[in-house]
């Protein structure tokens, strides 16, 4: 059912209490549901967006450019899934691992084969099929991607929550301060948009506010709770990532490429476990973006000739080039998404001096990329362009900041709005926030879902991962009730 705020001075409430309506919180009360288990989630926004709840999300950024925080992730009912791309894939098997041959880089702990389970069902939440990739060569690979429609969650599960007196969600319900008394978190300050404030007393709860304010709230409910809500803080907002995008050369392509298909006639690439550990490089993907105008796929032989031809002259390239909507085009962008290293130095922290309007500090984010970051880029292009001139496939140039590994010139485009870490998995406290099944270190009833927990990012887009969490926990929930 959809309730307001009112709801809360006299509803009965269900065993478990989510905080957070985005496809973490959505897909765990319909895997709630579907088991029988009775939950509801606080919202902090409406059924649609208003500057006043946004208002809320705004911070400041410290290090490389990144993008407005107020825009970065949506505060209504949905959260970020109302507005993200659809871009979906899974994590690799390394992506899990602790690499030794990286310092300081943890590994997850749980494996792949943990999430396989939950395939199925995250490719029919999402609309996809199963995806596959094919090895072109021992360093370097050519991957499936999915596009989710993109699903809009709150749209597609709206009739659940409309007529499930299992599947319930509370508007307008801002969860300002965890408490905690004797290992469990025992109290929630829930306030709505006038400064009216109420208290919940969950069983039960779990914690779905996305990657920035999952850290938020538990700092700042460590400062105001008599006993702290993650009595182990000492990596509490660290550890934060992202996945850093740039537009790193072109690529002349001499050949029709790309045994997938996607829509906007994008090519995936990435670097095999083997280049990975050989290069001491971290997960990465290369995308060529053959665009509507660049050669297709399925072109004629006789295009790819006369390209070929063309291109391999200069002078004539630079002609053809000014000389556009002729069908041939020499250069073809070349995207780079990849993983970044997990630094204590990235974390989101609260602001000293500004609240929002509910009187929560604003978040910090500090974010940087680090030497292991462009390094990754310049291999994972390297290996792309070998792959190519060695096959005679095409040429390769790359933009002079790739070569140098040095910082990026920032074209509007540095990253991916995926927000992970904070609060990572870990197999032992002083190592992360929560453990293999997202429960907080030292609390008895306190669980944290979405890509905060995430240790590492592999190169995946976060949601395809995200929706395998969000039925592993509530299978596991469902378990316990
Ligand atoms: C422009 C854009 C494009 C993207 N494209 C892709 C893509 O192609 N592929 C992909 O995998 N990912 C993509 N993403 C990322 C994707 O949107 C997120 O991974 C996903 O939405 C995270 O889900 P979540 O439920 O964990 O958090 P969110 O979607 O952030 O939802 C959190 C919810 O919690 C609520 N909330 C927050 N604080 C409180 C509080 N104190 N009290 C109550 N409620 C609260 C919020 O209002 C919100 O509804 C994109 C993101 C953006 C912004």
């Amino acid at each position: 059912m959809i309730y307001d705020f009112d709801f809360l001075r006299s509803g009965a409430i269900p065993p478990i209490v989510i905080i957070g309506s985005g496809p973490a919180g959505i897909v765990l009360a319909k895997t709630l549901a579907e088991s029988g288990v009775s939950s509801l989630i606080l919202e902090a926004g409406g059924l649609e967006w208003t500057d006043d709840i946004q208002d809320s999300a705004r911070g400041k950024v410290v290090g490389d450019e990144y993008f407005d925080l107020g825009l970065s992730h949506l505060k209504y009912f949905g959260g970020s899934g109302n507005h993200w791309t659809g871009f979906c894939n899974l994590l690799d098997s390394i992506d899990f691992t602790k690499r030794h041959d990286i310092q300081g880089h943890p590994g997850w702990p749980i494996e792949k084969t943990d999430l396989d389970p939950f395939r199925t069902d995250a490719n029919a939440i999402l609309e996809l099929q199963d995806l596959s990739s094919l090895e072109l060569t021992p360093h370097l690979k050519e991957i499936e991607f999915g596009k989710s429609p993109p699903v809009v969650f709150s749209e597609k599960y709206f009739e659940l929550f409309e007529t499930s007196s299992d599947a319930n969600v509370c508007l307008h319900s801002n969860v300002i301060a965890l408490h905690a008394e004797n290992g469990r978190v025992r109290r929630l300050t829930v306030a709505n948009l006038h400064g009216d404030t109420l208290t919940v007393e969950p069983q039960t709860v779990v914690l779905c506010m996305g990657g920035i304010d999952n850290s938020r709230l538990l700092l700042w409910s460590n400062e105001v709770s008599t006993e702290p809500v993650v009595p182990d803080a000492s990596t509490l907002g660290k550890y934060w990532h992202e996945h850093p995008h740039n537009v790193a050369g072109d690529v002349t392509l001499f050949e029709p490429i790309g045994t997938f298909s996607f829509p906007w006639n994008y090519v995936f690439y990435s670097p095999t476990e083997k280049a990975m550990r050989e290069f001491g490089i971290l997960n990465a993907t290369v995308r060529v973006h053959l665009g509507a105008d660049l050669p297709e796929t399925s072109e004629s032989r006789l295009m790819a000739i006369a390209r070929r031809v063309v291109c391999a002259n200069s002078l004539l390239a630079d002609g053809v080039e000014r000389v556009r909507g002729d069908g041939i085009a020499c250069s073809t962008p070349i995207e780079l998404v990849w993983e970044q290293e997990p630094r204590v130095e990235n974390r989101v922290a609260l602001s000293p001096t500004e609240k929002d309007a509910a009187g929560v500090p604003r978040p910090v984010l500090y974010w940087e990329k680090s030497p292991l970051d462009y390094h990754t880029a310049k291999v994972a292009l390297e290996l792309f362009g070998r792959y190519m001139a060695e096959n005679g496939l095409g040429s390769v140039r790359a933009f002079d900041h790739i070569i140098s590994a040095t910082r990026h010139p920032v074209s509007g485009w540095m990253a991916g709005n995926h927000h992970m870490g904070g609060t990572r998995m870990a197999g032992r406290p002083s190592e992360g926030v929560v453990d293999a099944d997202l429960k907080i270190f030292g609390m008895a009833n306190a669980y944290v879902l979405g890509s905060s927990v995430f240790p590492t990012g592999g190169h995946a887009n976060p949601t395809y991962t995200i929706v395998q969490l969000a039925l592993r926990l509530g299978t596991h929930l469902a378990s316990q009730a």
